[in-house]
Parts: structure tokens; C-alpha cells; sequence
């Protein structure tokens, strides 16, 4: 995806932008209620409604529901945009290209995979990987919101400018919030450029490399706190 990609429907005017931004309006106050699956104690659980759900027309166009991957009580969580084609053939987040080089990302952190949890804004594939629009963001909000609830991770860290914007801010630009620290309800966020942009941009690597470096030192000291 490019940087132009990135930023988010530059078509649009600001009043058409500004008219849209409540449903990319940042995870305070987040949803109502009644569409945050309150009622679901477990990650498996929301995992299996999940597959069922029919929610936003995304469903139509995918295999299957990629919900996460990683550790269920993570103390660190990735975010990304959305599953590409090879997420939605083997049902599993950042497998792809953009995966293996978050995984070299994580190595080099001294970071496992395993001991994160990795998941998306959105769980079915946008057709031909667009980035999802507003309604289909706005129906898989819930989810997302159950997942941190359920998973209660001390530090969220966004991959990419719609994940900056569905959960930080909606008015981000990559340019000025990446490498920042955020609190929301006492869980620390940090905005960081998705992999995928870094496949298309090698100038990206380094303040990604950077971002990564604070990651890691925060969960550390998360870590040492325990
Ligand atoms: S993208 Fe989310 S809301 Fe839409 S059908 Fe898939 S799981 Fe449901």
C-alpha cells in the first residue's frame, strides 16, 4: 500500500472528510454496549460468533474470518488495517510478505510472535486489498473492542494510518504521531507505520526501526513490573 494509499480518501473534501470522521472517531467513547459483545467472557468464544458474523458486505467477498493470532493475555497488541489474500487464505493476521517482515521486525526486538497478540480493524479481506471504508470499520468496531477488552493489554501499538485512525486518532497523519506515546482507559498506544508500507519504502525502515526500539523498552519495563 502506498503512502498516498495511506492517507486515507484524499478525494474527499475536509467537509465530506470531517462529516465522516465520527465513524473513524478515535477508541474513547468507542461503541455502544450493545454492540461491544459485553456478554462474551472468552476470546474463543468471540472468535466463534465472529466466524458467523455477516456484519458489513466484506464478509461476501472473503474465505474466512481472520480473527488474531498470538497470546490471549499479551501485555502487548498490533493492530493492523485489514487481512490480505494470503491472511485470508490461511485464516491467520500478517502471514503475508507484510507478516514475515513483522516477524523479522519483532527478532530483531528480541520480541517473539508468540508472546504478542496481532490482530486487525477489520477481519475479512477488503476485495483487491483496499483499505476498508467507514461502515465496514464502524461494523467491525465492536470486535476490536471486545479483543482488547478480553485480551486487557498494557500496551496497543497501531501498524499503519487507518489502525492510527480507528483507534487514536481520526484526524492522524503518520508524519506526526508515529513514534508518540498515548494513553486511552490507562493503556499506553503508539502509532507506527504498517509493514506493508515499509516493503514499498526503504527510507520508512528506520523511524519504524526507532518506533520499535521505544515499543520494546516500554514492554520491557511492563514486563519487569509484573
Ligand atoms: S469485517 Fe468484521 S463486521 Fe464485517 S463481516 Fe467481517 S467480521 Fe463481520
Amino acid at each position: 500500500m502506498s503512502e498516498e494509499q495511506l492517507s486515507l480518501f484524499p478525494e474527499m473534501k475536509p467537509p465530506e472528510l470531517e462529516a465522516e470522521l465520527p465513524l473513524y472517531r478515535p477508541f474513547l467513547p468507542g461503541v455502544k454496549p450493545e454492540e461491544a459483545y459485553l456478554e462474551v467472557k472468552s476470546l474463543a468464544a468471540l472468535a466463534g460468533i465472529m466466524a458467523g458474523c455477516s456484519k458489513c458486505g466484506l464478509r461476501e467477498g472473503c474465505r474466512q474470518v481472520v480473527f488474531a493470532d498470538g497470546n490471549p493475555q499479551a501485555r502487548l497488541m498490533f493492530v493492523g488495517e485489514g487481512p490480505g489474500q494470503v491472511e485470508d487464505e490461511q485464516g491467520l493476521p500478517f502471514v503475508g510478505r507484510a507478516g514475515q517482515l513483522l516477524n523479522r521486525i519483532l527478532k530483531a526486538a528480541s520480541l517473539e510472535r508468540e508472546e504478542v497478540y496481532i490482530t486487525n480493524v477489520v477481519k475479512c479481506r477488503p476485495p483487491g486489498n483496499r483499505l476498508p471504508n467507514p461502515d465496514e470499520v464502524a461494523a467491525c468496531r465492536g470486535c476490536l473492542e471486545a479483543q482488547i477488552r478480553l485480551v486487557k493489554p498494557n500496551i496497543i501499538v497501531c501498524l499503519g494510518l487507518l489502525a492510527t485512525r480507528a483507534i487514536l486518532d481520526g484526524r492522524a497523519t503518520m508524519a506526526t504521531i508515529r513514534g508518540k506515546w498515548f494513553t486511552r482507559q490507562g493503556i499506553l498506544l503508539m502509532a507506527t507505520y504498517h509493514p506493508a508500507a515499509l516493503l514499498r519504502r526503504e527510507e520508512l525502515k528506520r523511524p519504524t526501526w526507532e518506533d520499535f526500539k521505544l515499543i520494546r523498552d516500554r514492554y520491557l519495563e511492563v514486563k519487569r513490573g509484573d
